[in-house]
């Protein structure tokens, strides 16, 4: 499944649940508490198997808000790589 089609069903289910009742500033402080719940699942020596259902949940908030706001993310990926690419290191270390 390609990325717009998983923001969309996504944004579907969410519009079902009667979730899409807030900003945009409100949905990204949910993306934040979501990176907060990754953080907790990297506490240790190892990501506990949890870490990779809260990565997801990262990604399906921002995928929500990118559908709501009407961005092709796929489109805004490709080229912020393409951006990123041409960049260099910008100063930063290897
Ligand atoms: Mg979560």
């Amino acid at each position: 499944m390609k990325i717009n089609q998983i923001a969309e069903e996504n944004y579907q289910w969410v519009e079902s649940m009667g979730w899409h009742n807030k900003s945009v500033l409100e949905a990204l402080a949910l993306v934040a508490s979501e990176v907060g719940e990754a953080i907790n699942e990297c506490r240790h020596e190892e990501p506990t198997p949890a870490f990779q259902e809260e990565l997801a949940d990262i990604i399906l908030r921002v995928l929500d808000i990118a559908h709501w706001q009407g961005i092709n993310i796929e489109e805004a990926i490709s080229q912020k790589m393409a951006i990123n690419q041409t960049r260099g290191t910008r100063g930063r270390l290897k």
